[in-house]
């Protein structure tokens, strides 16, 4: 079924009674060529370009609980290409293209709103940073406009810009940076997957991987064996524990992250605005509600929820930097489990069993990248060669320490990143 105004239209002249289920609730088949391992995002996204790119649709896409209830539900949906090392550069630019025509390949509303993303910077080192960054972001291909002080006031003038600790000395602005709807996401994925022919089975867990002589065999789950030639883990926070499955050891640590959402507000704030001296991050939804969030708990778990402390610290940045928010009510927060790698960036790649792949790592910062590592994670599944934007993920970068990838400068340590 196509989805369109005059559908809309139509459908509203005659109760409503048109609509199908987006996609269909099938029974697991005993056999696949390829089974992906968790309904996030990314898992979607590589069934759906396995499908398209590839004509391969005896597919099977394994979720343990619902379609969007994992991290692709629970993040604060902010969609940027702004990464400065080369490796992250060029994924993140092509994930970016990918998003430009999501709806339209899709045919589906993920309200995706390019309003523009504004890194704000408190100090001359932070200044150089971002003019760095920003050269970088446009020598890829992407945009950047360097604001100082009064620009970023024309754009953001409810921040507090006397603040004598933090005082604003201007932005780094990225105009095609912006938000999506993220649960649409999932759910434009699952059901273009759906339309070619891919099976997504909810309510089935993974619970073991078969290996026969160093060949992937298929996997048990909660619903009986499948068999499949090809089996994709995409399982975000859970990588470790899946991973293990087949006898891996991944070096990933599971930390928490939380997000928050006030009751709707009229639209007060136009862009995504990110704190440079505390971790805070803010945008408007479009029901009216402010989604903010900050840094990781920093303790490992599995607990999709968080701990007090990191809300006072996120409350805290977010009055220093705009104090017209303690007018706001929180309504709601929640946590989610972040795949934390020893860089920063994430990995895709296969593994050292035949027909098994993986795609994970990808820290607090995956949901921009869910088209970009669909489509590469799908090209590397099909053909067994890495798609050129997605070359640098491997995993064995870790364990020979040759093109590790740490964005953010702050060495091995997991929750720094
Ligand atoms: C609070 C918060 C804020 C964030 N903000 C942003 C942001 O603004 N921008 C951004 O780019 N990124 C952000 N992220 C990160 C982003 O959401 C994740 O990196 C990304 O969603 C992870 O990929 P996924 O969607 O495939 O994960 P998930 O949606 O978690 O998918 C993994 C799936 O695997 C399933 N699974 C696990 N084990 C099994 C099993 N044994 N068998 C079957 N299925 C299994 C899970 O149930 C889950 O549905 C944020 C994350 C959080 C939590």
């Amino acid at each position: 079924m196509r989805y369109s105004g005059f559908r809309v239209m139509k459908e509203g002249f005659f109760g409503q009674k048109g609509w199908k289920p987006a996609w269909r609730d099938p029974d697991p088949k005993p056999e696949y060529d390829a089974v992906i391992i968790g309904g996030g995002g990314h898992g979607l996204a590589t069934a759906y370009y396995l499908a398209k790119e590839h004509g391969l649709t005896n597919v099977a896409v394994l979720e343990k609980g619902y379609i969007g209830g994992g991290n692709v539900g629970r993040n604060t949906t902010i969609v940027r290409a702004n990464y400065f090392l080369p490796g992250n550069s060029e994924f993140y630019s092509h994930s970016l293209k990918l998003w430009e025509g999501m709806e339209q390949d899709l045919n589906y509303n993920v309200m995706h709103s390019q309003r523009g993303l504004i890194n704000l910077f408190h100090s001359d080192g932070q200044r150089d940073a971002f003019a760095r960054r920003g050269n970088a972001m446009i020598n890829q291909g992407d945009d950047a406009i360097l604001l100082d002080t009064d620009g970023v006031r024309k754009i953001l003038p409810y921040l507090d810009f006397e603040n004598g600790r933090f005082p604003i000395y201007g932005g780094l602005y990225h105009p095609r940076g912006g938000t999506a709807r993220h649960d649409a996401v999932a759910w434009g994925y699952a059901r273009g997957a759906d339309q070619r022919g891919v099976d997504i089975i909810q309510n089935c867990e993974v619970t073991g991987i078969d290996i026969e002589g160093g060949v992937v065999k298929g996997v048990q789950t909660t619903r009986g064996a499948i068999k499949a030639r090809k089996v994709g883990i995409v399982v975000a926070g859970r990588s470790g524990q899946v991973a293990q499955m087949a006898g891996m050891r991944l070096p990933i640590e599971s930390h928490v992250l939380q997000a928050f959402v006030t009751e709707g507000l009229k639209p007060v704030i136009d862009h995504v605005v990110s704190f440079g001296m505390g971790h805070f991050y803010i945008s408007q939804s479009d029901k009216g509600g402010l989604v903010f969030g900050g840094d990781l708990d920093f303790y490992s778990s599995y607990a999709a929820r968080g701990n007090l402390p990191m809300k006072e610290h996120v409350m805290d940045a977010a009055m220093t930097l705009m104090p017209m928010i303690g007018k706001a009510r929180v309504l709601r927060s929640w946590g989610g489990i972040m795949d934390m790698t020893p860089d920063g960036s994430p990995i895709i790649d296969k593994t050292g069993t035949e027909g098994l792949f993986l795609d994970c790592g990808w820290c607090y910062g995956g949901f921009k990248a869910v088209p970009g590592s669909g489509f590469s994670f799908a090209h590397l599944m099909a053909t067994g060669r890495h798609h050129e934007p997605a070359a640098g993920f491997r995993l064995d970068r870790f364990r020979d320490g040759v093109g590790l990838m740490d964005e953010e400068g702050t060495g091995s340590q997991h929750n720094l990143h």
